[in-house]
């Protein structure tokens, strides 16, 4: 038996949709093989360590663990992640965003020395910055929409200027998101200077960083990377919102958005988009899993858009669903994601 911890919740704005995502996961897991313990960050970040679970949980609210109480109950998790008899064989983190998606949680694993799932401290906080990650793509070759970012100090003071930039630079309609964020949370698109500054200061109410992006009109077409030095590549898959733009609500509450599986585009459409995940998983330095969001034109032109390092992950997300289009199974993907994670803790040894 191997001793799996799940790490879900966290102290982000993707809490709710980690929590479905961990309920999914500890479904897929052969409980004759691990013996899984639920691990419960709650939105203040307290860290709460659950009892080891005999069989998979009915429904996601019951992994919402009360707090105990110790603001300083991270340390519950030390003890019983250092302790020889009660240690993890792997870590599983299932979490959206900062503090889970972007490195911090991945350097306590590392700093304790434990295996665990998914992409390393490098990837995980390059790939969640898009600023950081767009320079990258740059770098890597990759097509990207024009762009523009701020830091709140000097957007301060500089409001004017900043925004004659971008209407000199870009084109409205405007995208503006908060640099480290998911799920659509803090991102508005903005048609006129007005709604440009409100826009502007509502992400900036999410992150001290913000981007703002060319609006593009394409089809939005997503890939799946699975594996570490040699990844490998999904089928396409098209998200359709039936809405302005793909955001939160479109993707988990409304469940106004349709999705194509496989995506209607030409061989040599799949060929480009592959190509590009890959690049962007491997200017990364991606291991684990990757899903590469792009924007395919009306004549083919390939625009990547960002990488998820931790993407959402229920049975009816793009990620799994990608795999599953592609002959495996969701408990499949799962299960190579730990290999995976082990693998590669193992090369590091
Ligand atoms: P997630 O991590 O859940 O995929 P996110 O918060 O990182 O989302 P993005 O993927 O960057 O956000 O953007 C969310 C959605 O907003 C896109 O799926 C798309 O519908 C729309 N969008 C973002 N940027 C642009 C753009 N430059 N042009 C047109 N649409 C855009
Ligand atoms: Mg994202
Ligand atoms: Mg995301
Ligand atoms: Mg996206």
């Amino acid at each position: 038996m191997k001793k799996i911890g799940i790490v879900y919740g966290g102290k982000s704005a993707e809490h709710e949709v980690s929590l479905m995502t961990a309920k999914a996961v500890i479904a897929a897991l052969d409980f004759s093989k691990y013996v899984v313990t639920p691990i419960y960050i709650t939105l203040d970040g307290e860290w709460v360590c659950g009892e080891t679970l005999q069989a998979p949980v009915e429904d996601a609210e019951s992994l919402r663990f009360a707090g105990t109480g110790q603001k300083d109950s991270i340390e519950q998790f030390v003890t019983l992640a250092s302790n020889k008899t009660s240690r993890f064989d792997v870590v599983f983190p299932v979490l959206h965003g900062p503090n889970g998606e972007d490195g911090t949680i991945q350097g306590l694993f590392e700093m304790m020395n434990l295996p665990y799932v998914g992409n390393g401290v490098l990837a995980s906080s390059a790939g969640m910055d898009k600023v950081v990650m767009k320079q990258l793509f740059h770098q890597a070759g990759l097509k990207q929409v024009p762009y523009l970012y701020s830091i709140h100090s000097q957007y301060e003071g500089n409001k004017a200027a900043f925004l004659d930039a971008c209407e000199q630079e870009l084109t409205y309609p405007l995208f503006v998101k908060p640099a480290n964020l998911g799920s659509s949370v803090g991102i508005t698109k903005a048609k006129n200077r007005a709604e440009l500054e409100k826009a502007i200061d509502f992400a900036f109410t999410y992150d001290r960083k913000i981007v703002v992006e060319q609006g593009i009109v394409a089809r939005e077409i997503e890939l799946s990377v699975l594996g570490n030095d040699e990844p490998t590549v999904s089928i396409a898959g098209e998200v359709l919102p039936t809405k302005d733009f793909y955001d939160y609500s479109a993707k988990y509450v409304d469940g106004t958005t349709n999705y194509a599986i496989p995506a209607e585009i030409s061989e040599a459409e799949l060929h480009d988009l592959q190509q590009a995940a890959i690049a962007a998983f491997k200017i990364l330095d991606g291991s684990g899993l990757v899903r590469a969001d792009f924007f395919l034109t009306d004549s083919g032109e390939v625009y990547i858009n960002e990488v998820n390092t931790l993407p959402g992950f229920t049975p009816i997300s793009m990620y799994p669903k990608l795999w599953i289009a592609s002959g495996k199974t969701y408990s499949q993907v799962v299960e190579e994601l730990i290999q995976l994670g082990l693998e590669r803790f193992e090369e590091k040894q």
